[in-house]
């Protein structure tokens, strides 16, 4: 049988999955990955360990399976950033990892120099710490000799798709897609290529950089398990979701529900700068055709659930918090904006904290914990709220996946309060998936993007049930809710 193989760096695992043209997973395989925190905000990971923790599964499910390898998908956790020797491959410092904040006096002064209109305007990120051009001009300007290096052309830096290609390629190729280019706030994602201008302001050298292509092409030949196989595919984790999720017409979206929410809307090839601080990014090319895409993120989603049961002891498994949830009615007038970590999208307010508000006498563990779950459905509508002002498209289809979406009244309360049908696609693992779907095209597995609308097969589907009037009364309270810990956080 003919396979695909797909390889899923994230942030916390590295993983090989084989799918089979059928988009079934025939094996898995993971490793958990180590964070370091070496001081507050700063986070790494060992790039070393990365790529052997990654040829370590891949070799792990060549083992397992005798099934014939088509092609490699790669898909990995974006803006992480490595810089190593074009020689020797060693890095020269740990991967600085995007939850990372050392650039954030640095970025806050380039925005107080007004570069940020520039950077928006060419790259469709906000002037952040989370996006790699800083965290690469922190290790030129903090490794001893790493400049001089660089300087001299005999350094590489890559984002961790880009790391893992140059090692399967045994130091062949040193190449990315245009997905994950556009994380790192160095590529002019409107005329698609490097921007020389920024390339300028953060300092660094040209010749650091991977040549850019779309998501299908021939990246090169790895050598696994005394296997030659070609890989064919690459795009960024959250793209690979969007295309994993077929979501492949304008105004399709998609959102993915773990310990944060990102949702990614399709507004096909014409580039649309966001009003509301999303960001616009490159949803896929192929055959040099763009399609852009506005992202919105939600800091706390299952977190929030997770907080209720570790720091609240509600329950000991996220899972219960569905039956506790139904033990009432409703929340009763109850609202958990879970702002742990400040607002993401479309607020922005870092220094916002969560709340519990409504409470009375008879409030209980119920109402709490419906609270936090009818949160994901009001956060999933702001963002929502967000992308229709921005891109002027009406949401055609949402689809969801992720951890939480096995909570089925999370669904719903999604159907209900955006008002548009949900759908749970059979296959969850949607990154890995959209990773194989992408090398699968390239080698004509799938004729195009029909063929592969075609695999995506619906599990459960959602009807929005309450009434408009119901919805807009809650919504309105929200957004009250929202509104007193904005003002909390000014305090
Ligand atoms: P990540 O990839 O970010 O680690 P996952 O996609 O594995 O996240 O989802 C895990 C998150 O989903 C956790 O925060 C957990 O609390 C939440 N979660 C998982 N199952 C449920 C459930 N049935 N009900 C509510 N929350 C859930």
């Amino acid at each position: 049988m003919k396979t695909l193989l797909a390889i899923d760096q994230g942030t916390t695992s590295s993983r090989a999955i084989l799918f089979s043209t059928a988009g079934e997973i025939l094996e898995t395989c993971q490793k958990e990955l180590q964070l370091f925190y070496p001081h507050k905000g700063w986070v790494e990971q060992d790039a070393n360990q990365i790529w052997h923790d990654t040829i370590g599964v891949c070799e792990e499910v060549l083992k397992i399976s005798d099934n014939e390898i088509a092609a490699i998908g790669i898909t990995n956790q974006r803006e992480t950033s490595v810089i190593w020797d074009r020689e020797t491959g060693e890095p020269v410092y740990h991967a600085i990892v995007w939850q990372d904040r050392r650039t954030a006096d640095y970025c806050a002064a380039l925005k107080e120099q007004g570069h940020e209109a520039l950077v928006r305007s060419k790259t469709g990120l906000l002037l952040d710490p989370y996006f790699s051009a800083t965290k690469i001009k922190w290790i030129l300007d903090n490794v001893d000799g790493v400049r001089e290096r660089a300087e001299k052309g005999a350094l590489l830096f890559g984002t961790i798709d880009c790391f893992l290609l140059w090692h399967l390629t045994g130091g062949v190729s040193h190449k990315t897609d245009v997905t994950n280019a556009s994380r790192t706030m160095l590529y002019n994602i409107v005329e698609q290529k490097w921007d020389e201008e920024l390339l300028a302001l953060f300092d660094i050298p040209h010749s650091l950089l991977p040549e850019v292509y779309d998501n299908c092409h021939d990246f090169g030949h790895a050598t696994i398990a005394g296997k030659n196989i070609p890989i064919t595919g690459m795009a960024g984790d959250q793209q690979a979701a969007l295309i994993g999720q077929a979501c492949f017409e304008k105004g399709m979206v998609k959102s993915t529900y773990g310990t944060g929410c990102f949702a990614l809307m399709n507004i096909g090839p014409d580039y649309i700068q966001s009003k509301n601080r999303l960001l616009t990014t490159v949803a896929y090319r192929l055959n040099g055709d763009i399609t852009y895409a506005l992202e919105g993120s939600i800091f706390v989603a299952g977190a929030a659930i997770q907080w209720l049961r570790d720091n609240m002891g509600f329950f000991d498994n996220a899972k219960e918090s569905e039956a506790l949830a139904r033990s009432v009615d409703s929340s009763e007038g109850v609202y958990f904006v879970p702002a742990f970590t400040g607002l993401g999208a479309p607020y922005w307010n870092p220094n916002a904290h969560a709340a519990i508000m409504g409470l009375t006498r008879d409030s209980n563990k119920g109402h709490i914990t419906r609270a936090a779950l009818e949160a994901q459905a009001y956060q999933t509508h702001d963002l929502m709220d967000a992308f229709l002002e921005d891109s002027q498209m009406n949401i055609q289809k949402l689809r969801v996946d992720g951890g939480l979406v096995s909570n089925i009244m999370v669904c719903q309360m999604l159907a209900d309060i955006t008002g548009v049908k949900i759908d749970v696609p059979k296959i969850t693992e949607t990154t890995a998936l959209g990773a194989a779907f992408l090398a699968g095209l390239h080698r004509g597995i799938y004729k195009d993007f029909d063929d592969i609308s075609k695999v995506w097969q619906q599990d459960q589907s959602y009807q929005p049930e309450l009434d408009k009037e119901t919805a807009q009364k809650c919504l309105k309270y929200w957004k009250r809710a929202v509104q007193a810990v904005t003002l909390l956080s000014e305090i």
